[in-house]
């Protein structure tokens, strides 16, 4: 082999990736891929990846180039990314929102978000009686979170969406941008949409380590009806105990966490993981 070609083709390297965030150290995405690269024996690395705002697209722009092949964005970026990347999913341009990155060979950037597939896909596991389709689904919160939940439940095939937000007019936007499906509550009123659902979903930040509980009135809601929560520290939160002293079958938002991390995990690293118990405990 001359000189020159040596030069032209570096030797394979590892494939780099990670989370973007601001402040990043509370992510637990390090564990759950650290876990999936040791459990399958595969080389490469996921490293927390600090970007201040202000620095968002020059880091973006930089990373291919030091070989990551791909990121994971939390907040605050997660609106930011769109702007940078040169591809946008359809899913996440509806969302308004990106949490995967893949850095492509041609340099380009391609933003995908992969929140609702995780969302759909922990309720499949945890609920596998679960029929998204038999009756109204009651969505509470309308933040960036609950935009791919709607997106995942209208693309399930459910027929009526209830939403109630604290700030009426970021639910009114959602029922603008997602369709005549989407029947917007008033918050005073978040109980009322429970009535006759068949899926009911937390999707504020409420109940959360360090923030009040959610607390919506449950008397309108049926045993029969799946109960959610996105938050998942703590994982059974007042909401959920609530929901399940009524008879609902009730899901943790861990599992969320989890499959949202799949297929970022299979295109950078070239194996599709489980979400299983082990990947749980990584993460807790
Ligand atoms: P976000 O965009 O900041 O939205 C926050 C939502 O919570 C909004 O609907 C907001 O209402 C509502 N809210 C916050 N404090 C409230 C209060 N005191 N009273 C009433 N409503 C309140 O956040 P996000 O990204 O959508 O995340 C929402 C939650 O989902 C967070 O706990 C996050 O950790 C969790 N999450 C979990 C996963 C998972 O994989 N399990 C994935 C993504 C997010 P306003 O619009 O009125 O402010």
């Amino acid at each position: 082999m001359s000189p020159q070609s040596a030069q032209s083709e570096p030797p394979p390297h590892a494939p780099l990736a990670g989370v973007i965030g601001w402040p990043i150290a509370q992510s637990r995405s390090p564990l759950l891929h650290r876990h999936w690269l040791d459990r399958y024996g595969l080389s490469g690395h996921y490293v927390p990846l600090p970007v201040r705002p202000e620095h968002l697209a020059a880091s973006l722009r930089a990373l291919p180039k030091l070989g990551f092949v791909g990121a994971n964005v939390t907040i605050p970026h997660k609106e930011a990314v769109l702007t940078v990347a040169d591809i946008v999913t359809d899913r996440a341009a509806l969302i308004g929102a990106a949490n995967t990155l893949i850095f492509r060979d041609d340099g380009t950037i391609h933003a995908d978000n992969t929140d609702g597939y995780g969302f759909i896909a922990n309720l499949e596991q945890n609920a596998p009686d679960w029929l998204p389709d038999l009756g109204p689904a009651a969505v509470i919160g309308a933040g960036g979170a609950a935009r791919a939940v709607v997106a995942s439940l209208l693309e399930s095939g459910v027929s009526e969406l209830r939403i109630a937000n604290r700030t009426r007019i970021r639910a009114d936007q959602i029922k603008a941008e997602f369709g005549a499906r989407v029947v917007v509550y008033d918050w005073a009123q978040a109980g009322n949409m429970l009535e006759g659902a068949n899926t009911v979903v937390n999707a504020t930040s409420m109940g959360m380590v360090g923030q009040p509980p959610l607390r919506v009135l449950l008397d309108a809601l049926s045993p029969d009806a799946l109960v959610t929560d996105l938050v998942y520290a703590p994982l059974m939160t007042e909401f959920l105990r609530n929901a399940q002293d009524r008879g609902c079958h009730v899901v943790d938002g861990l599992g969320m966490l989890l499959h949202q991390a799949v297929p970022g995990f299979e295109r950078w690293f070239g194996r599709r993981p489980e979400v299983d118990e082990a990947a749980r405990q990584a993460v807790l």
